[in-house]
């Protein structure tokens, strides 16, 4: 698969998250965490998945998972290299607090500076995704005025009843650049109540992970349609590891799961940079890499 990867940048400022609802369960920075941190032993999960366990009651692994700290690159984006060029060059999609959630509380403090450093650097594009939705508007700062262009917000949600909540309020806010991400799609979503022309995108993918739960390629079939018939550009971006299509359970490798996703060749206005044709991209022909 081309994934054009030479276009695209991480940027951390932090790390560690505390988990909100039913997506967050087999949550990709704990499961990192472990595989690469302490290895200590995790505590038993509560039963239901809303339910988490005081900070206290915690066992040591998930204490360094949900303990959010600030990284080393906390100021990557006006990092300079030797020749004082930047280390982000210019027109880069920075994906932002993928090891986290940008609108998590215990980064209010640290949150400031880090769109002082969007707003510095108005030739990247910043994009992070958040289950935190709710914290927006509380999280902004002053001169936010309809949103910065080149900020661009992910509203996630993995079921019908994180859509019915987080998706209202996603609708009132003022955002320049508007998507939504179905991931890990855990069941079946009508989105079309919340699929208006302020959303750019909707992305949809699979969990991924041992203990991963099955997506039905049914239900993303059903999210293309919804947006197909509204004109919004719909992308698939991984089956996950656990994959139903036509009754027939699939375990998919981790290497495969965005490969597999992309064959099956269902995405809809997704530009050649694998952004929606609605955001307007000035790469040159030279950043496009097979
Ligand atoms: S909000 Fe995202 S980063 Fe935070 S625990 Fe949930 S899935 Fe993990």
């Amino acid at each position: 698969m081309a994934e054009h990867w030479e276009i695209y940048a991480d940027w951390n400022p932090w790390h560690g998250c505390t988990k909100i609802s039913p997506g967050c369960k087999y949550c990709y920075v704990y499961r990192q965490d472990e595989m690469y941190g302490s290895g200590l032993p995790q505590q038993r999960e509560p039963s239901s998945s809303l339910e988490w366990p005081s900070r206290e009651g915690r066992g040591r692994s998930q204490i360094s998972s949900s303990e959010c700290r600030k990284t080393a690159n906390f100021n990557l984006p006006v990092k300079r290299k030797r020749d004082k060029s930047w280390k982000i060059a210019s027109g880069k999609l920075v994906f932002t607090c993928f090891t986290s959630d940008f609108l998590l509380k215990d980064a209010d403090e640290w949150r400031p500076e880090c769109w002082q450093m969007m707003r510095q650097r108005s030739d990247l594009w910043f994009y992070f995704f958040t289950k935190r939705i709710d914290r927006f508007m509380e999280c902004v700062p002053d001169d936010w005025g309809d949103g910065y262009e080149n900020v661009l917000v992910g509203c996630t949600v993995e079921n019908q009843e994180m859509a019915d909540y987080r998706l209202p309020i996603f609708r009132s806010l003022p955002i320049k650049h508007k998507s939504i991400i179905a991931s890990p799609l855990i069941s079946a979503i009508d989105l079309s109540p919340y699929l208006d022309k302020t959303i750019e995108e909707v992305s949809v993918g699979g969990e991924s992970g041992v203990e991963a739960r099955p997506c039905n390629y049914d239900w993303v079939l059903s999210l293309r349609k919804q947006c197909i018939e509204r004109d919004i550009p719909f992308r698939f971006h991984q089956t996950g590891a656990h994959f139903i299509k036509d009754g027939r359970l699939y375990r998919v490798k981790r290497c495969h799961q965005l490969s597999q996703a992309h064959k099956a060749n269902i995405d809809y206005k997704i530009g050649k940079y694998l952004v929606p044709e609605t955001v307007k991209f000035e790469w040159a022909e030279s950043d496009y890499h097979e």
